[in-house]
């Protein structure tokens, strides 16, 4: 691999500079107090742009909007945007929109509100060469639409001075910043692999990687597992971040087991005592990461959030001279200053070069780690691990639903004032469903009516909640942010969303239904998420065909593909295709023994681990039922419904190396994919079952819009989703040089000419009968030890 990247257009003063946004400034000098994340009803996005809006109609023709300002003191720069500037009375107006009892602002608040005007008015000043300015603060009353104006008159001296305060306050602060990137970055730059060589496949793929990172370009990186993905994508990542003067790289994981294997990969590659500047954060749910979960966030509830920002500034400092903050070791060191680790790790997220956390820090609607990366206009890389799944997650995050027996039990307790709203809502809902003549219907358009009702109602809980912000129904609240959220949803509603109504019984001859807004083509959201993203390497061992994720997920044209040849040999995994038997679902009963016969076959052929694989619950039952009957001394274990982490634990803790037996599985659960047993420890899998989605109204909905969009319903919607749970499936048997296994493939469907297509190249496929899988001496019977 090359040594160096050189990067295309930062200039050596660029280099020396530290740019700093306003609201960061004054966030990291002039907050203090308490945390509070009190549900206070706060505007909604689109309601506090509308605000600004309203507020600048009503100003002159000469109001100037949205100014870009910026100044510097020493190396520091300042840069933000003003919202409002009226040149003929020289007021600079900073505009917060509201609902609510505007004497309840917290003092702190409205202290960082001065603050941040104080600035724009300083770089103003400078700017437009003014000797003074009015500076007022305009608070918006989004229920009432009126407007409460606080000004004062400052000279350009004392906002300058007041300026310079912040910016010391901060200089030291970016000094270290600096020295830590100039520290990083040469620590980056003598970064070595960990080990000797790369691992067969390896080296190719953090070749792509480094090249992707160097180039400024994203990355479809097909590869198979066993060749070291995590490392061979995170090493050649860092290594570029200096070339490429990058701010940040965010690992990006589809579940926990993803982040755990990049911080055991980042442990390799920087030695154990982890010596090395770079500044690691594991993100983690705030339900993992609470200490008081019996307790609300805010000052009087949570002895962590009492205080908080007074003690921030030495826990921050203390947690970046740790560098290294996987869970354990921020809950430490927020612990050893009192504040909250979870709110601790959310402002580190702004400080540290590595982030590893959820997909949904970055791609869902409101992600923290895409919001800052905008806001903060960072230069970013991001990883994204076993991207297949970007699909699937990224689909729930632009989806919402509505249940209507949600709100029927609200009506009833419900206070007076909402009485009118709630019922509103309830007769346009009413309206919808007695339209509908079909259990399951999806429609064109959205029920506009309904959706006006739900925002009036959503304004009335607004201002009821904000008369008594102490005493909110917890059921209302809910009934507001499922709202809010579908509101929010139908906002975006377009070709790549379906509208659609389920009716269900709910007893005594009544009947509800479930309104759902579901995206199915997230590329339209995803797209900006890459264009903030300077490199986007997605890599998965199915991403197979690459135009589904493509088309799905939003690649741009110029993203890059590399399909990694698999460092094993075809002779280390039998594969055969049972092409004489069905496991459709009328099927099913008449492939109940032949299964078993060639489980118990295989088995006495070779005794040791297997998993099984099944499309449902039941089918799984009803094998795991005959093998139990048929061969009772082959033990077998279960995959059951809602399993929890320690149950998942005890199913994999019986595949040892010198166990025996069969672990029953539902294909594309918590066992399909995500779960390592090398050797041994697991030297076969059956799969009954092409892992097709159920065939019901919903996905025949989608098929008709796939095919719309795409030309190609059935693939997009069942084959594509369910072959690649089979191969993820059947990549848990071999994942090292040394083993060897074998997987059946129970359906005659694998032999179709489309399905062979879709199936790992490597693979050396053979094609028999169940007759002959299951006769005695049948060549397929020997593995090679
Ligand atoms: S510890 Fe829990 S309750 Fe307290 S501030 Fe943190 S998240 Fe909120």
């Amino acid at each position: 691999m090359p040594t160096s990247c050189a990067p295309s257009s930062l200039s050596p003063a660029d280099e020396q500079r530290y740019v700093v946004a306003v609201r960061t400034l004054c966030e990291f000098t002039a907050k203090s107090g308490d945390l509070d994340v009190r549900f206070t009803p706060s505007p909604t996005a689109s309601e506090g742009m509308a605000g600004h809006l309203t507020v600048a109609a009503r100003r002159g023709a000469d109001y100037q909007t949205e100014l870009t300002v910026s100044g510097d003191y020493r190396h520091l720069r300042v840069r933000g945007r003003a919202d409002g500037y009226d040149p003929r009375a020289n007021r600079l107006e900073e505009v917060k929109t509201y609902r609510g009892d505007l004497a309840l602002q917290p003092a702190n608040h409205r202290a960082l509100h001065w603050a941040q005007l104080k600035v724009y008015g300083c770089l103003l000043c400078q700017q437009l060469d003014l000797q003074e300015i009015e500076l007022t603060l305009v608070y918006f009353d989004i229920a009432t639409q009126r407007e409460t104006l606080i000004g004062e008159r400052h000279a350009a001296s004392a906002l300058r001075t007041f300026f310079e305060q912040l910016c010391q306050r901060f200089i030291a602060w970016a000094e270290q910043e600096v020295a830590h990137r100039k520290q990083r970055d040469l620590a980056l730059e003598a970064l070595r692999f960990p080990h000797e060589g790369f691992r067969r496949g390896q080296r190719p793929l953090a070749e792509a990687v480094y090249k992707a990172a160097c180039t400024g370009t994203h990355l479809l990186a097909q590869a198979p597992t066993g060749i070291g993905k995590t490392l061979g994508t995170l090493f050649p990542q860092l290594k570029a971040m200096s070339g490429q003067r990058l701010d940040k790289v965010f690992f990006l994981a589809a579940k926990s087991p993803g982040r755990h294997l990049a911080l055991h990969s980042l442990k390799t590659l920087l030695g154990e005592t982890r010596q090395q500047p770079l500044r690691t954060l594991e993100l983690v749910a705030r339900d993992k990461a609470c200490e008081h979960p019996d307790k609300a966030c805010n000052g009087a509830s949570c002895p962590l959030a009492q205080g908080f920002y007074d003690r921030l500034p030495t826990a921050r400092e203390a947690a970046l001279n740790a560098a290294w903050l996987d869970q354990q070791a921020l809950r430490s060191v927020a612990l050893e200053h009192r504040v909250c680790p979870y709110y601790l790790s959310q402002e580190l997220t702004r400080w540290v070069d590595l982030v590893i956390g959820d997909y949904n820090y970055y791609f869902d609607l409101g992600g923290l780690l895409h919001g800052l990366t905008q806001s903060n206009e960072w230069r970013i890389a991001v990883l994204v691990d076993e991207a297949h799944n970007l699909v699937e997650r990224a689909r729930q995050m632009y989806s919402a639903s509505l249940d209507q027996s949600q709100l029927a039990a609200l009506r009833n307790e419900a206070p007076a004032a909402l009485k009118r709203p709630l019922d509103r809502v309830h007769r346009q809902w009413n309206a919808l469903h007695s339209e509908q003549t079909a259990p399951y219907q999806r429609h064109d358009a959205l029920p506009t009516k309904l959706l006006q009702a739900l925002q009036q109602a959503g304004s009335a809980l607004m201002d009821h909640f904000s008369e008594a912000p102490s005493s909110i129904d917890p059921a209302l609240q809910a009934f507001y942010f499922d709202s809010l959220q579908f509101l929010r949803i139908a906002e975006l509603f377009d070709a790549h969303s379906l509208f659609d109504i389920h009716k269900r019984d709910i007893g005594r001859g009544r009947s509800a239904s479930l309104l759902s807004l579901r995206n199915l083509v997230p590329a339209p959201f995803l797209r900006a998420r890459f264009e903030a993203s300077r490199s986007t390497v997605l890599f998965s061992a199915t991403l197979s065909p690459q135009h589904y994720y493509r088309e799905l997920l939003g690649l741009p044209d110029t993203c890059r593909w590399i399909d990694v040849e698999s460092p094993f040999d075809h002779r280390q995994l039998q594969v055969t295709v049972v092409d004489d038997l069905s496991t459709r679902y009328q099927h099913r009963q008449s492939s109940l023994r032949p299964i078993v016969e060639l489980i118990g076959r295989q088995f006495a052929n070779r005794a040791g681990n297997y998993l099984a694989f099944f499309s449902s619950f039941d089918y799984l039952e009803q094998v795991a039922q005959l093998l139990t009957e048929r061969f009772p001394h082959i033990p077998l274990w279960r995959q059951s419904r809602r399993m929890d982490e320690s149950a998942r634990a005890a199913f994999l803790a019986r595949f040892t190396p010198d166990g025996r037996g069969i672990g029953f599985a539902v294909l594309g659960g918590a066992f399909g994919e995500g779960i390592d047993l090398p050797g041994e420890r697991l030297i076969g899998a059956f799969i009954a079952t092409l892992g097709l989605p159920q065939l019901n109204p919903v996905n025949e909905q989608v098929k008709l819009r796939m095919q719309q969009l795409f030309g190609a319903g059935y693939d997009y919607t069942y084959l594509y989703p369910g072959l690649q749970k089979v191969v993820q499936a059947a990549g848990r048997v071999i994942r090292g040089q040394d083993d060897r296994g074998v997987v059946y493939l129970i359906d005659d469907r694998f032999a179709q000419r489309q399905v062979r297509a879709l199936l790992p190249a490597w693979w050396s496929v053979e094609y028999a009968s169940i007759a002959d899988c299951t006769a005695p001496g049948h060549r397929l019977e020997a593995v090679p030890g």
